[in-house]
């Protein structure tokens, strides 16, 4: 038997008896023969109370004390969780991120993992403790400061630990029973995913499913460690997320793998672009130079008349002010006659690798779209991936349309989501 790591969410922690039935889980994994290792996050919607705090006392709060004042959540949830172990008659220690070796960059509140050195894990793994390390966070390499890795970040650090301590899988425990076909708040008849590669999950990651974070997966495949995502509510088996199927994971949605929707982005438009090479570039730089990243991008064909165009482009809500600011500022040296500024807008991705030989996706995504009754504003595409942006009020609809014009409605409403706020 090898050494599991595995992580549980706020919502699995989100009060003492939630804490007590995830001691027992972790307690019965280690009864099994296994060496643990436990990543935790913040109890509940604590890091979100936090946030509110910081923002109560300074609009906007130094980075370093920042990340100081959010890793306090997980601290909080590190220790009654081993002390909940240490109840159940089972050895257990815990670690905050800086004793459990993970080194950062400097960048607070996104900072990235440069290295991990679990020298304490090992030791108390050797002991024969279980080790419960504090998520989402990890100390500088270059000043020694406290880092958080950005909202979610305790799935990083659970691969990231897998990783470095070579574990046979990463185990994501959270609130629903796997991943599923869409996102089961919205659609009912959802199924949950069996088996799902690296491939397609980094797609639906990116195109606003929230199940895993587009981050962790990407470090679970860089090292190759094989992910199972799993409720910590009830005993199922949940999805598992790597390379090849292995043994009975089964590979039921060969052509698409599954509907997501993203309402956390705005749409801006740059209107009367003179269309003339250089004026993207400009326009792309003040954004670049903002440090914003963006997502989809539009250019209409120019009107003869004017030999001037518009350029759309989507980016988070949360940017939205900063790009507008960047723009405004150089408008007179690029050139544009107005912006306009859109945040009603979702967006809906169908994922699957088995796109790329069935000729008819596309147009029965656009199909089931338009019998649904639903305009779409931008469409972008991958190899793998088409996403359309549409009304923000018209996206549940959508979304559910679309999932069951690919035949990836269950017989049943089988979709539980067994906690958390949602927030
Ligand atoms: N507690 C942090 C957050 O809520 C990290 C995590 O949950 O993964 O974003
Ligand atoms: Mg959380």
């Amino acid at each position: 038997m090898g050494l599991v790591v595995q992580k549980y969410g706020g919502s699995s922690v989100a009060d003492a008896e939630g804490i007590k039935r995830v001691a027992k889980r972790i307690v019965d994994a280690k009864k099994n023969g296994h060496q643990v290792v436990v990543v935790v996050s913040a109890m509940g919607d604590t890091t979100d109370e936090l946030i509110d705090l910081a923002e109560q006392v300074s609009p906007i709060p130094a980075g370093r004390e920042f990340d100081m004042l959010l890793t306090a959540g997980e601290r909080i949830a590190m220790a009654l969780l081993a002390m909940a172990i240490k109840n159940l008659g089972h050895e257990a220690q815990s670690f905050t991120g800086s004793q459990a070796g993970v080194i950062t960059d400097s960048v607070h509140n996104k900072a990235r993992i440069i290295d991990v050195t679990p020298g304490r894990i090992r030791t108390a793994l050797d002991e024969g403790n279980i080790a419960i390390v504090a998520g989402f966070q990890g100390v500088s390499q270059d000043k020694k400061d406290i880092t958080t890795l950005g909202r979610g970040g305790s799935d990083t650090t659970a691969v990231a630990l897998a990783a470095a301590l070579d574990a046979e899988v990463c185990e994501i425990y959270t609130d629903v029973d796997g991943v599923f076909t869409a996102d089961p708040r919205v659609v009912k008849k959802a199924q949950k995913i069996d088996w799902i590669s690296f491939e397609d999950m980094l797609e639906l990651a990116a195109s606003g499913s929230k199940v895993l974070l587009h981050r962790c997966v990407e470090y679970a495949r860089r090292y190759n460690i094989p992910i199972h995502v799993r409720s910590s509510f009830s005993g199922l088996r949940g999805t598992w997320v790597s390379n090849e199927p292995q043994g009975d994971q089964q590979v039921e949605h060969a052509i698409i793998s599954g509907v997501a929707h993203d309402v956390s982005e705005a749409k801006v438009t740059v209107v009367g672009v003179p269309d003339k090479p250089g004026e993207a570039a400009a326009i792309f730089r003040s954004i670049a130079d903002a440090e914003i990243n963006i997502d989809m991008v539009v250019q209409n064909v120019s009107a003869a008349s004017t030999g001037l165009t518009d350029i759309s482009f989507t980016l988070p809500k949360t940017e939205g002010r900063k790009a507008i600011d960047a723009l405004e500022k150089s408008k007179a040296t690029i050139g544009f006659d107005s912006l306009r500024y859109d945040d009603q807008i979702g967006k809906i991705s169908l994922v699957g690798a088995g796109m790329k030989t069935n000729p008819g996706v596309t147009a029965s995504f656009f199909e089931a779209l338009s019998d649904a009754g639903v305009n779409i504003e931008l469409i972008s595409t991958s190899e793998i991936r088409i996403s359309v942006v549409t009304r923000a009020d018209d996206v549940n609809e959508a979304v559910r349309a679309v999932h069951s014009a690919f035949g990836l409605d269950s017989d049943s409403d089988e979709a539980v989501v067994y906690g958390g706020t949602g927030r």
